[in-house]
């Protein structure tokens, strides 16, 4: 997984993306319903999973055998199932953690378009709109297994810095650690462009 779909997936496993709970939790808003249906809390689950909306755009990819499954798994089970085994669930299963990843990044900015730009379109267009994604970033893939067959090999002369390919950022660490509870600093996360 790469680039901003890894941390909005990260954000939501430790329920901090800003949906309207969050928000409430916060004190920025007392009302907590999803804007999208007016029925439901939005918390994490109900925004990439189960708002009558976002159901809407994963019964367009998912088997359809398999969407009870789906729809009635643990929110975190559900999401490292689509990233390690969810091969089995998807229509078209190549690279599907990659689709996964990026369609519930697409689905997070609609609703965020939904609320602060009135052109977000179509839900049921999300799934087309994350394909050139998906696209660009399976190719990364490609180049990344290659770079990461060539590093296998010894370097001689100066040792230096490479980029990540485009839409991935990279983290580089000194790897220290605490040994009493595990902890580490992050160091330095940059993209293919040193950002
Ligand atoms: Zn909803």
């Amino acid at each position: 997984m790469c680039g901003e779909p890894s941390i909005a997936l990260w954000l939501a496993c430790c329920n901090k993306l800003m949906t309207n709970q969050e928000r409430v939790h916060c004190k920025f808003d007392v009302d907590d319903r999803c804007n999208a249906c007016g029925m439901e809390v939005e918390d994490v689950d109900h925004v990439l999973r189960n708002c009558v909306q976002t159901q809407m755009i994963w019964r367009e990819v998912i088997k359809h055998d398999r969407l009870e499954e789906i729809f009635t798994l643990d929110f975190k089970r559900w999401i490292h199932e689509n990233l390690k085994n969810g091969a089995g669930f998807a229509k078209e299963n190549t690279n599907w953690d990659l689709m996964f990843g990026g369609m519930c990044w697409f689905i997070w900015l609609h609703r965020n378009s939904q609320i602060f730009d009135d052109q977000a379109g179509e839900p049921g267009s999300i799934s087309h709109r994350a394909k050139p994604w998906f696209q660009r970033a399976a190719a990364s893939c490609v180049a990344s297994r290659v770079e990461s067959h060539l590093a296998l090999v010894p370097a001689s002369g100066i040792c230096r810095w490479s980029t990540p390919p485009t839409s991935w950022n990279k983290v580089n660490s000194n790897s220290a650690m605490l040994l009493s509870d595990g902890f580490a600093s992050c160091g330095v996360i940059q993209d293919n462009i040193g950002h």
